[in-house]
Order: structure tokens, then C-alpha cells, then sequence
């Protein structure tokens, strides 16, 4: 028996709990129930379709309910769904290692699998923690991170997390990290150069303290959840630099610009740069199944072999690590890549949006667009000359987002920032297309009769984060 609409609205509310959302407003909205995905489009149980602008947040690559993909699993599925990677290993998770080290930044030789971009980050914390420790150099114990980064919502990756809105609250169960400014162009005071007021900071810090200092964790190129925000060019190359002097190593998060979503197949391509320590998730799996990767080099790995008595090895691990399931569809996953010549398609249709996208620009409460490849931010301000930002309580990019779901567009707001992160294969087509609702949607609530009231109470299907 198939549930109507209402019956599945009022469960929904009765037994689920969303994440990054506020539950008081959700249970007064209409809530968003899909049904089912075709190509980029999502459904949802009333029949309406909507474009998955976001890629349900950050994972879609090749759209939803792909033959190819979907046979993968399947095929899978008839020989086995999971077996553990503890101590004994697989078919595809040895065929996806071999695959990964291949098309990742020369260096990156060990895979290390998990289930979700925080775990994987977690592991490459610990990973660089004790490759230090197992060096014997045991006074190297905190992090470097970069205002507003984000990594991931469990504690570990908490602690090296710099939203204050989403992290400060949980500080007194943090280890304590260091934090450097992330180059922000856009609101960096006039007169400094961001990038090197961020690089001066940085190596007063590794000056006094890099031997106490295990590695930095940097969202490479663009920081995501931030807002996403581009890194100036050359930036990256100089933060290496600068660890390698140090001897601080490099933990670069991929998790959301990795698989092409920058118009690289990985975002340290733009500048040459190998990590030695990399996380990655989101678009492995295309937005699949939960699947994550950190990727270490030989150097990193080798400080772990060790007769088994004096207990070097990397006690950590996952039901799920290298789940059979996960690495056949990520194994798909790339094979399509190379088909679709993807990576340099994305590079290709990201300049080819560039003029549609800076149109926007001409709109009165527009106050930025940042692009790297299919990656991107629309900044609303409330006034263009000051740049003064919308209050939080006016849920600006919240009101935005819902009216762009009214008509058939679904993405979810950073704060005041818009954002369109579509599956990599929408076409120019498509993404001119996603720009006009977005575009229409915007000028609804920040030019028409819709006004801007502090502390309105609208009817959301989602809250602003
Ligand atoms: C999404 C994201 C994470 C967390 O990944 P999950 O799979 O949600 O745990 C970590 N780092 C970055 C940069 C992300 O965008």
C-alpha cells in the first residue's frame, strides 16, 4: 500500500529528525518528500520535478538513477555486499585503491578507506598524529586550521573546524588547534594583500611553535561551507612551501572539490601541489553509496611498519571500510569519467556559464560570485556599496532558496550565500537554465514584493546554516 502524501508528511514529522535543520520551524512547513531522481532532476511524491542544483549537497555527479551505475551494484550484489577489510581484503576495493592512487597527485601511494568525508578526515588527522609519534618526535600534538574551515561534524573534525556557528558551542570537548585567516578578496579590509597577510601569520606560527605542530588542514582552492570561497591563485603552492620549510605536513580535504568538482579532477592539480596526507568522499561514490578515502604517501605509510610487538600499527577502523557496494559504483563512477572526458567537460562548461553567472552581478543585492569550475557561490548583501550583510534573522538565502523550490530548483543556502553545486554532467542547457531560477528567485525576495522584516516567521522547508 502506497503512502499519500499527507500520511508520509505527518510520520516524517512525527518520527524523523533532519540534520542542520530546525525541527520547531520544520514541523510548521510542508515538507519536502522524493519519490525518485531521473537524470538531474529530483521528484518528489506529488510528481514534481526540480533540478538538483546542489547534487544533494555536493555529491551528484552523473545524475540520479544512471543505468551504468545502477548495474554496477547490482552486479555486485550477486556475489557479495560486504566483507570486512579488517586484516583480509576484497576484489573492488583493491580495483578502486589501484584506481585512486592513479589519478590522485603524484605520491599519494596508500588508500585508506571509510564511510563519510569526517571519517575520512578523522583517519588523516590521527594518521599524521601518530606517523610523528611513531617517528619518535612526541611533542607534535595540534593542528593548524583556517578560519571558517569546515571538515566534517564529528569531534575530531570539529576541532579543526572554524564556523563558529556550527562549532563554537562544542569547544570545551575540542583539542585545541591553531587557526590562520582564509583569504577572503571579497571582505578583506582594502590596502592588504589576503594572501599574504594569511602567509605572514602562517610562518610566525610555524617559527615558534612547528615543533610542537603535526600538520595544517586546508580546504584546497575553494572552502565550501565557508561560503565557498576561492583561493587566489598560487595561494596553495606558497602554503606547501612554506610547511615543507617548516616540516609540518600537508592535510589537503577534498572531500567536496575532489572528482572534478573544480574543473581538476583534484583541486591541488590547479597548483602542482601533493599533499601528504589527502581526504576524500562526496563525489567518489557519484553520490551513491557512502564511501571515503585518505590517501597517504609512502613516507607517511612506511613510519608504521614495525615488528607487531612494538605496536605501531594504526589501530583504527570501520564496520564498513572498503564496503564491496561502495568501491564497484565508484569503480563505475570513474570508468565514466574517462567515457565522458568529464573533468575537462566541467572545465569546459563552467567558462562556458561564466557570462550568464555575472549578469547576476547587475542585480541590486548581489554582492559577490565566486566560481571554480561547477563550484559556486552567490554572496547576497543588503547593500552592494557597503557590502553590509542581510541579518540573520531576515533568513535571506532560506527565503531565496524556497521560492527557487517553487519553481522547480532545489538547493540549500550557505548564510547569505546562494549556491550552485550541480551533478557534473548538466549541460550548458541545463545550467543557464538553473541560473535564471536562481536568478528570478533572488530578485523575487531581494527586489520584489516580498520585504526583508528581522525576526519574520516564514514557512521553510529547510534552515539557514
Ligand atoms: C561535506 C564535507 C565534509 C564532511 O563530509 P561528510 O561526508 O558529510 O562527513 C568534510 N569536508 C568538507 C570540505 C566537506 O565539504
Amino acid at each position: 500500500m502506497t503512502l499519500t502524501y499527507d500520511e508520509l508528511a505527518q510520520k516524517n514529522k512525527q518520527f524523523l529528525w533532519h540534520p542542520f535543520t530546525q525541527m520547531q520551524d520544520y514541523l510548521e512547513s510542508d515538507p519536502l518528500i522524493i519519490e525518485r531522481g531521473e537524470g538531474i532532476k529530483l521528484i518528489d511524491v506529488n510528481g514534481k520535478e526540480y533540478y538538483d542544483a546542489f547534487s544533494s549537497v555536493w555529491l551528484n555527479v552523473h545524475g540520479h538513477n544512471v543505468a551504468e551505475l545502477n548495474q554496477a551494484i547490482m552486479d555486485q550484489l550477486q556475489k557479495v555486499a560486504h566483507s570486512t577489510l579488517l586484516g583480509m581484503a576484497n576484489v573492488p576495493a583493491i580495483q578502486l585503491a589501484e584506481k585512486l592512487v592513479e589519478i590522485t597527485p603524484e605520491g599519494l601511494n596508500k588508500v585508506f578507506y571509510s564511510d563519510c568525508g569526517a571519517t575520512a578526515v578523522e583517519i588523516a588527522l590521527k594518521m599524521a598524529y601518530q606517523y610523528w609519534h611513531n617517528r619518535g618526535f612526541t611533542n607534535k600534538k595540534s593542528f593548524i586550521t583556517m578560519d571558517n574551515a569546515y571538515h566534517g561534524d564529528t569531534i575530531g573534525a570539529v576541532s579543526v573546524g572554524a564556523i563558529p556557528l556550527y562549532h563554537r558551542l562544542f569547544k570545551a570537548l575540542l583539542f585545541q588547534s591553531h587557526t590562520i585567516p582564509y583569504p577572503y578578496p571579497y571582505r578583506h579590509p582594502d590596502g592588504e594583500d589576503p594572501v599574504e597577510a594569511m602567509l605572514a601569520k602562517l610562518e610566525a606560527l610555524l617559527q615558534e611553535k612547528s615543533e610542537e605542530i603535526v600538520g595544517l588542514i586546508v580546504e584546497p582552492i575553494v572552502q565550501g561551507a565557508a561560503g565557498m570561497i576561492v583561493m587566489p591563485e598560487g595561494c596553495l603552492r606558497r602554503v606547501a612551501d612554506l610547511l615543507k620549510k617548516y616540516d609540518v605536513l600537508l592535510i589537503v580535504d577534498e572531500v567536496a572539490t575532489g572528482f572534478g568538482r573544480t574543473g581538476k579532477m583534484f583541486a591541488c592539480e590547479h597548483e602542482g601541489v601533493t599533499p601528504d596526507l589527502m581526504a576524500v568522499a562526496k563525489g567518489i561514490t557519484a553520490g551513491y553509496l557512502p564511501l571515503a578515502a585518505t590517501l597517504t604517501t609512502d613516507e607517511v605509510y612506511g613510519a608504521f611498519l614495525a615488528p607487531y610487538e612494538e605496536q605501531k600499527t594504526f589501530f583504527h577502523g570501520h564496520s564498513y571500510c572498503g564496503n564491496q557496494l561502495g568501491c564497484a559504483v565508484a569503480l563505475e563512477n570513474l570508468k565514466l569519467y574517462d567515457k565522458l572526458n568529464l573533468v575537462e567537460e566541467v572545465a569546459r562548461k563552467a567558462e562556458a556559464i561564466e557570462p550568464v553567472l555575472s549578469e547576476l552581478l547587475t542585480y541590486k543585492h548581489v554582492g559577490d560570485i565566486r566560481q571554480k569550475g561547477l563550484m559556486i557561490g552567490i554572496e547576497l548583501v543588503a547593500d552592494q556599496a557597503t557590502k553590509e550583510e542581510y541579518h540573520w534573522n531576515d533568513r535571506i538565502g532560506v527565503r531565496v532558496t524556497q521560492v527557487a523550490r517553487e519553481k522547480g530548483l532545489l538547493t540549500r543556502p550557505l548564510g547569505n550565500i546562494i549556491v550552485l553545486i550541480p551533478p557534473l554532467v548538466s549541460t550548458v542547457e541545463e545550467l543557464t537554465d538553473m541560473i535564471r531560477i536562481i536568478g528570478e528567485a533572488i530578485r523575487e525576495v531581494t527586489e520584489g514584493a516580498v520585504t526583508t522584516v528581522h525576526g519574520e516567521k516564514t514557512l521553510q522547508g529547510s534552515d539557514a546554516t
